[in-house]
Parts: structure tokens; C-alpha cells; sequence
């Protein structure tokens, strides 16, 4: 059984709709990406799986159990299990590193702060931060808060993380750091789905990549045959530009 089976899922926003079937599978452990043409509906995906946009039809099955996500508790209970970090990492200003990755867990889970910030030392020195537990965002680099973000959203104990571009925003010598930090991850063995232009990069971690275009999956497979040999001829256009 797959970790996270998405199944044949639409979404629209109003009248419009951008996802028309979209579906794969996920295993444990498995690092698996989204490319595409910018609007083909990717980030559409993250947002859905985490009910931050309606999924309309098709299902998802997290350790094959459904997530209905008509039911508000259901959607807490997706969000419980994956987690989302976007290209704009939004650290809460007026409070510290160390405190931006504990408040969840104390706030949301009521944990007690002294057992959640030994973890939360755990995630940060995993993302290379924890010189900096003490640092407020706004003496951090791009690059450092966008690893502090993704130490935030571990917290919570995600089993799932979802990347939405997290290195877009970033000055082109900030990219590698957090480049390094998801490496780490993936090593630790975190199940992840990624949204990122950095194809060498999506090639080098991903287990299996998925190409969208206008809402559909148009060819998924290993990263090799995806950027080798895609077999549709709009992969090998994609490709051909930003290869
Ligand atoms: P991608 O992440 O692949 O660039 P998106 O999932 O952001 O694609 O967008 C898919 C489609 O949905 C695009 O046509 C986009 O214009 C549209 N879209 C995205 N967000 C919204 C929104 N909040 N309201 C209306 N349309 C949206
Ligand atoms: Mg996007």
C-alpha cells in the first residue's frame, strides 16, 4: 500500500477549473516531484492535499485511509499528517528562531515547551540552524529563515512534507544551502513532495517525477526516462527550454 495515493483528483478555483485527474502514488521514504509549465497546476496539488483548496472529486488516501476533505476534522487530520512549506517562508517576526519552530506544538498540541524545544534543537541543527535558535528572522538570510521554515513545519511531526518552490524567492548563491538541508531530509528518509525549477536537483533526489501540463499528469517515471527520454511530445518541449 502506498503512503499517499492520490486518486483521479479535480479542483477548481470558482467557475475555473485546473485539475483534471491528477493522480500518483507515493511510498514511504520516497521523494517524489511535481514539474511543469509555471500554471499547470502544481502548487494546485500541495494546496489540495492539505485542504487548503477544495478537492472536487478523486480521492486521497494517506496509509489507505481516505481523507474526506468535506469534513472540517478530516482536513485537521490531513494537516496533521502533511505538512506544507511555501516559497514565501512568513517566520513570525517578533519571535526568535527557536520559538517559531515551538509555538505550534505548544499552541496547537499544548506540549510542554521544555520537551518540544529539545526537539526542535533536533530539527534545527537538521537544516544547519541551530547556531542561530536565539537569531529573530530579520538578521537571518533568505536562505537561513527558508531552513528555519522547514524546521517549523517538521514540528508538528508531519509524515509528509510538501515543498511548493521553497528555493524561488532566494538570491541564486542562498539556493544550495536549502538544497542541502531537504538532501538532509531525504536522507533521514522523510516522505516528500516537491514543486522545484531546480531540475538537476529534482533529478538527483526524486525517486519519480510526475509531469503536469493544464491540470493533467501527461508522464511520470523514473527521473533518468523523464529527462532523457520523455515519451510525450510536450515533456520534450518542456524539457527543451529549461534543460
Ligand atoms: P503551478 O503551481 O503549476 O504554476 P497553479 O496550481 O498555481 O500552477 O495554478 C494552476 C491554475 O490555477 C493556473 O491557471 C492559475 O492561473 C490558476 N490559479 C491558481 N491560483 C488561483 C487562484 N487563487 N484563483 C484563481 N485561479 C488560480
Ligand atoms: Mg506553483
Amino acid at each position: 500500500m502506498p503512503h499517499l495515493a492520490v486518486n483521479d483528483i479535480h479542483a477548481n478555483y470558482g467557475a475555473l477549473a485546473v485539475l483534471h485527474g491528477i493522480g500518483f502514488e507515493v511510498d514511504r521514504g520516497e521523494v517524489v516531484s511535481l514539474v511543469g509549465p509555471s500554471g499547470s497546476g502544481k502548487s494546485t496539488v500541495l494546496r489540495a492535499l492539505v485542504g487548503l483548496t477544495l478537492v472536487t472529486g478523486g480521492s486521497v488516501e494517506v496509509d489507505g485511509t481516505r481523507i474526506d476533505y468535506a469534513a472540517p476534522r478530516a482536513v485537521k487530520a490531513a494537516r496533521d499528517r502533511m505538512a506544507i512549506v511555501f516559497q514565501q517562508y512568513n517566520l513570525f517576526q517578533n519571535m526568535n528562531v527557536l520559538r517559531n519552530v515551538t509555538l505550534a506544538p505548544t499552541k496547537v498540541k499544548g506540549r510542554k515547551r521544555a520537551e518540544v524545544e529539545a526537539e526542535a534543537m533536533e530539527l534545527l541543527k537538521l537544516v544547519g540552524m541551530e547556531h542561530k535558535a536565539q537569531a529573530y528572522p530579520d538578521e537571518l538570510s533568505g536562505g537561513q529563515q527558508q531552513r528555519v521554515a522547514i524546521a517549523r513545519a517538521l514540528a508538528l511531526k508531519p509524515e509528509i512534507l510538501l515543498l511548493d518552490e521553497v528555493t524561488s524567492a532566494l538570491d541564486p548563491e542562498l539556493v544550495n544551502e536549502v538544497l542541502d538541508a531537504i538532501r538532509r531530509l531525504a536522507g533521514e528518509g522523510m516522505t516528500m513532495l516537491l514543486v522545484s525549477h531546480e531540475m538537476s536537483f529534482v533529478r538527483e533526489v526524486s525517486s519519480k517525477v510526475v509531469f503536469m501540463d493544464a491540470g493533467r499528469v501527461v508522464e511520470a517515471g523514473p527521473p533518468d526516462a523523464i529527462f532523457d527520454a520523455p515519451s510525450s511530445e510536450r515533456a520534450r518541449d518542456f524539457f527543451g527550454k529549461v534543460l
